[in-house]
């Protein structure tokens, strides 16, 4: 039992923290070691299982992460981008993977996660279900097939909790119509219309975002032309399908060279 890979989980009194914790207490491939909150918060000194709500599991959640990931072989962390950027770093010292869901990062926060990645495994993925990926490689497949007579629309829904908009699997979507269109999203980026916003720019890829009482996450690739339209979806119901995803990545993470990785690595497609 000792030998299985040992994983901290950050965040861990959040929507994903919890989940997680529950996915790798529950797996016969790994084990918990570590839960990690921010100082001050009331979980902080209490065990992970009674904090949430359920039994004693012999895991106290603590506010030092350096600590804890370094009894760990994983870190999974969906947390916020100013933590994930501090946890890569001491995931990095620490020689432990770092499973990144987190989304929002920004130029910089990325740039901070390149040099965690020169001493470490990362994996990160805007989406970490196997779904949401094959639909990115059916989206990129889908996109190359046809012209720019076909507009590209991705709408995306999530619960009214959410921070930040489009969401990173709408970007993941987005960014893969792109490549398969032979151009970039930065390029053909167009989000949050509103007013008088004139006729759509041919070859742009448009973003809409519903935010919304308990939604877990539904995507919508729209490709429509002249007299047709196809729609690819992916609805997500269960938030277990990401802490799935990320601990398949932490394990499959385990024997690889540092760099950054993303879930179409892990799940080779
Ligand atoms: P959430 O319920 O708000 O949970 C975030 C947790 O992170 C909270 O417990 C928060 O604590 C904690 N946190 C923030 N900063 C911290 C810090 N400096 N140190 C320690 N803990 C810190 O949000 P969620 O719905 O679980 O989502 C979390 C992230 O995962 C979001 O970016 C979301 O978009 C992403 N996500 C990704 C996937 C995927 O498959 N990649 C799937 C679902 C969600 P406080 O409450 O004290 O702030």
């Amino acid at each position: 039992m000792s030998d299985l890979p040992g994983i901290v989980i950050t965040g861990a009194s959040g929507r994903m923290g919890q989940m997680l914790m529950k996915t790798v207490l529950a797996s016969d491939k790994a084990r918990l070691v570590g839960a990690v909150e921010r100082p001050g918060h009331d979980w902080i000194g209490r065990d992970a299982g009674a904090a949430m709500g359920g039994a004693a599991v012999g895991v106290t959640v603590t506010d030092d992460p350096l600590e804890a990931f370094a009894q760990a072989q994983a870190v999974i962390d969906f947390t916020a981008p100013a933590a994930t950027t501090h946890f890569a770093e001491l995931a990095a010292q620490a020689r432990a993977v770092h499973v990144i869901g987190t989304t929002g990062l920004g130029p910089a926060d990325l740039d901070r996660l390149e040099w965690a990645a020169h001493h470490a495994v990362i994996v990160r993925a805007g989406n970490m279900s196997l779904g949401v990926n094959l639909l990115v490689q059916l989206t990129k497949k889908v996109a190359a097939a046809l012209d720019a007579d076909w507009d590209i629309e991705v709408v995306e829904a999530h619960h009214r909790m959410k921070v930040d908009a489009p969401s990173g699997t709408a970007l993941m979507l987005g960014a893969a119509a792109a490549e398969g269109r032979g151009t970039t999203l930065d390029h053909a980026r167009v989000s949050g219309r509103d007013g008088i916003t004139g006729a759509r720019a041919r070859g742009s890829i448009g973003f809409s975002a519903i935010r919304g009482g308990d939604i877990v996450g539904e995507h919508d690739v729209i490709f429509a032309t002249e007299g047709e339209r196809i729609t690819l979806r992916h609805i997500a119901t269960d938030r277990a399908i990401f802490a799935r995803g990320a601990l398949k990545a932490a394990l499959w993470g385990q024997d690889k060279r540092p760099g950054q990785y993303d879930m179409l690595d892990v799940l080779g497609l």
